[in-house]
């Protein structure tokens, strides 16, 4: 792996590696782009948008099919977290230190890392642009840049994370805070909720509110606690047989669900949340918390609104059973950034990432990829599905993401 696209000056390379936007070249003939950065090569066979779960992942299948140096990765964040390990680190059992790596380690052997961010896809030209004005085409392109977090949609947020007893297992700035505010629970609501939007690991939700509940449990608060689970959704969890045995639990452990409870402001300095009851609209209620995690609201990354290559809520548009772009057939989507029917998780990327690589394989090749490409790699991501979505995507089809 070798990191390309952060050099301050551009000497080194050739001036046609850097291309600019249409309209922009006079500006540079007078110097007034002296931030632009240099890629490497101005061209890539196969080029993958975002380095986290699915991004490295196809990277390193994409590097075994065309070799080191035809494939570069887009990733701006220098650090890669392994976000699943994010709910043990708000549960106390693991540092955040151990969910991190360099993304420069994670990079596979000749794949090219440019540390940039896409601003812009043209999938008409086979080119994307990243920041300051960089093009780089391509013959294949891999979308997997991930979910959005929308922590302003809520009023109060993100600022109100600067106070004690709030937390969200969904960010590296506010992971730790949750198991402080678990750790330093003395008596009274413990509120952890969930957004009326499509999510990530829709199960992670449930699992801190679980751990919270144990460790008062052991630490003999328990009956001190009023956990209560505040969520938009209208059940607990989607597939019937898992529903029941959750209800049951939740009744062992004295725990409240308030269905259809949706988050829209924190007022941390006085530790109030307030929820729209989404059966009333307009009508809202205050709760007092000693403790609060918040599951933001998520959506599609600002980038891919009103691109090319999505549908209409954002969403990279891609069939379901090839992941393939429903209209450029060279532009292909993994992960949580895609209308795939399927959660988002990593469990599931790792279902997609074979069937995208044999999907890719014909393509390739010059052949269709037929719907059932590889009976194997499909039911495989039925089979997640099954086992992993949390809730409801079987009661809401087509957005399997709000569980
Ligand atoms: C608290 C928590 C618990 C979880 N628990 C589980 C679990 O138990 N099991 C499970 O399977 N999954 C779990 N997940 C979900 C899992 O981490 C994600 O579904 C998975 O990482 C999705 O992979 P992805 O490649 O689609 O997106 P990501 O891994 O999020 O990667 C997207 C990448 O795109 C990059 N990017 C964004 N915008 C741009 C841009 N404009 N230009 C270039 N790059 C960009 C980002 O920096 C990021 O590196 C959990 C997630 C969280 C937060």
């Amino acid at each position: 792996m070798s990191a390309i696209g952060i050099v301050s000056s551009c000497s080194c390379l050739h001036p046609a590696v850097w291309l600019l936007k249409p309209g922009m070249h006079k500006m540079s003939s007078f110097g007034l782009h002296t931030a632009a950065r240099c890629a490497a090569k101005d061209y890539y066979e196969v080029l993958v948008l975002g380095g986290g779960t699915g991004g490295i992942a196809m990277s390193a299948r994409m590097k075994r099919k065309v070799g080191a140096g035809n494939v570069a990765v887009v990733e701006p964040s220098k650090t890669h977290y392994y976000q699943p390990l994010w709910t043990l680190v708000g549960g106390g059992a693991k540092q955040l230190a151990t969910s991190a790596r360099s993304t420069e380690s994670v990079v596979p052997k000749g794949v090219e890392w440019i540390k940039s961010r896409v601003t812009a896809l043209d999938p008409d030209k086979n080119c994307v642009w990243l920041e300051n004005d960089i093009k780089i085409s391509y013959k294949y392109l891999i979308i997997a840049l991930g979910i959005s977090l929308q922590y302003e949609k809520i009023k109060g947020l993100p600022e109100g994370f600067d106070h004690p007893k709030i937390g969200s297992n969904y960010s590296v700035h506010t992971v730790e805070k949750t198991w402080k505010a678990i750790q330093e629970f003395k008596e009274g609501n413990a509120i952890f909720t969930f957004p009326n939007t499509p999510v990530k690991c829709a199960g992670a939700p449930q699992k801190i509110m679980y751990l919270s509940e144990a460790y008062w449990r052991k630490t003999g608060k328990h009956s001190k606690a009023n956990i209560m689970f505040n969520t938009s959704l209208g059940v607990i969890f989607g597939v019937k047989k898992y529903a029941d045995a959750l209800l049951e639990i939740i009744k062992e452990r004295n725990i409240t669900v308030n269905y259809k409870y949706n988050l829209v402001e924190v007022r941390a300095d006085k530790q109030e949340a307030v929820f729209e009851n989404l059966n009333k609209p307009g009508v809202t209620e205050v709760h007092q918390y000693e403790m609060l995690h918040v599951t933001p609201p998520m959506g599609p990354p600002d980038v891919l609104i009103n691109s090319p290559v999505s549908d209409g809520s954002g969403w990279v548009d891609v069939d379901k059973e090839t992941l393939q772009h429903k209209k450029y057939s060279n532009v292909f989507g993994i992960g949580d950034c895609t209308n795939l029917p399927t959660s988002k998780t990593a469990a599931a990327v790792a279902a997609q990432s074979g069937v995208l690589d044999q999907t890719i394989s014909l393509v390739m090749k010059n052949q269709l990829p037929a719907k059932k490409v590889n009976e194997m790699g499909i039911f495989s991501i039925a089979v997640r599905w099954i086992y992993i979505l949390p809730t409801s995507n079987r009661l809401q089809q087509g957005d399997s993401s709000r569980i």
